[in-house]
């Protein structure tokens, strides 16, 4: 088993489309409840299924760093947008393993609703071997192993830490829930708003709004 020196890593892939207080109360929470170093966020590029975006992956990775970048534990990370592959999160993984090591702890963090179709995900089975899950509580979403696909639901059972301090013994494999305050805001309540013409504010931070304005995003065509 390797020396484990720093404590765990955070990780937070989304689409942030755009980002809002869902996400940034979900990763502020996980850096005290989980014993974490930092988060770093990590926007998801354009998915192949989506048909002519109207807000491009740069414009949702500046969204994001305007709206963390007053935080030193977070830090924003554009590999995922920069490429020009579709990204899968297991590729990125083993990209953040090539650039930090095999000792380093790394905690991916998702909400309830993204871990119910985990088993869905590219090579997940792979993704256990390179780093922790830590599952959020988010309203609606209920956070159980009855509630999930079959397979899933024995990893879970496998996996979990019923102590979060497990989390830095080892740089992965581990599977612990945590929950945050319950803040039932979704980037497609925010667009829906927005497409409207309604407001969205105290939704997600102004830089964030500020932005979507200059730039004219949201509205509906
Ligand atoms: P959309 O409404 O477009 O599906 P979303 O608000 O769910 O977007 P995503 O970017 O898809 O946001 O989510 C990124 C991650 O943040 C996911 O793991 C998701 O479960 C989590 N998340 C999003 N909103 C919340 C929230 N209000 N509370 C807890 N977790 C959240």
């Amino acid at each position: 088993m390797p020396e484990i020196s720093n404590p765990p890593l955070g990780l937070f892939g989304g689409t942030f489309d755009p980002i809002h207080y869902g996400h940034l109360r979900l990763a502020e929470e996980s850096i005290a409840q989980l014993g974490l170093g930092g988060v770093r966020w990590i926007p998801a590029g354009q998915p192949p299924h989506r048909v002519a975006p109207q807000v491009t992956a740069r414009q949702r990775l500046e969204m994001v760093v305007r709206a963390t970048e007053k935080n030193t534990r977070f830090s924003v990370d554009s590999g995922e947008v920069a490429s020009v592959a579709p990204s899968y999160t297991v590729q990125t993984l083993e990209r953040l393993r090539r650039e930090l090591g095999d000792r380093q702890p790394f905690v991916l963090l998702v909400g309830a609703d993204a871990f119910a179709g985990f088993s869905d995900w590219h090579r997940w089975r792979d993704i256990f071997a390179l780093t922790h899950i830590a599952v959020s509580h988010r309203p609606g979403f209920p956070v159980e192993a009855d509630c999930l696909p079959r397979d899933l639901a024995s990893e879970f059972h496998t996996r979990y830490l019923a102590d979060v301090g497990g989390l830095k013994c080892s740089p992965a494999g581990g599977i612990v829930t945590f929950a945050m305050t319950q803040l039932a805001i979704s980037a497609t309540q925010v667009r829906n708003l927005l497409g409207n013409g309604l407001s969205a504010r105290y939704l997600l931070p102004d830089a964030v709004l500020d932005y979507i304005d200059i730039h004219q995003l949201y509205k509906s065509t």
